[in-house]
């Protein structure tokens, strides 16, 4: 069985991982949402709410689809857990810098898994989960970064961060 690594802060998840996925999905017969936890990084949403925001946005196939939380190295969770490959997305060049040393680096630590990148839809291709909270804060319409159910988290959010 070829199993698939998708790492990602999700914070939120948005229509640009969704479309990774299901491409992904295409190429491997489970693939593993690996929501990184990162100490020193702010985080807008916490693990839980990430995950069950993954899990809501992607209920039509969570048969083939696992999500597992790391604050560790992606290389040792996609030993850990069988995977043979780990997917990135490709935006843009800035993307690229950034996916080039971090492969490199993979591969010093872990000379047997490999990467894989795909690209979103051209729709899809400017969006961030930055870009989602920035126009968030501002009220902006998010109707076609990301599913309703994660709208209403975000909004639900902001309402409970505005609260004195
Ligand atoms: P971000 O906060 O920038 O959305 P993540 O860490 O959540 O970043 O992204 C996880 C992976 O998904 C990365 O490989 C990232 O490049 C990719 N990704 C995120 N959004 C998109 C998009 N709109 N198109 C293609 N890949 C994307």
């Amino acid at each position: 069985m070829k199993i698939g690594l998708y790492p990602g802060s999700f914070d939120p998840i948005t229509y640009g991982h969704i479309d990774i996925v299901k491409r992904a999905l295409k190429i491997f017969d489970e693939l593993i949402v690996l929501v990184s936890i990162h100490p020193n990084k702010d985080a807008f949403f916490t693990r839980e709410e990430r995950i069950d925001m993954i899990e809501e946005t992607l209920k039509d196939c969570l048969d083939r689809i696992k999500i597992e939380t790391s604050d560790t190295l992606t290389v040792q969770h996609a030993r850990k857990l069988g995977a043979s490959h780990i997917i990135r997305g490709l935006r843009a060049l800035t993307d690229f810098e950034y996916e080039f040393q971090m492969t490199h680096a993979n591969r010093v630590l872990d000379t047997e898994i490999d990467s894989i990148f795909l690209m979103t839809d051209n729709k899809y291709s400017f969006l961030s989960s930055t870009t989602v909270k920035e126009i968030a804060r501002y009220r902006g319409d998010l109707s076609t970064f990301v599913p309703p159910y994660v709208r209403k988290r975000i909004h639900e959010k902001l309402k409970r961060n505005e609260k004195p």
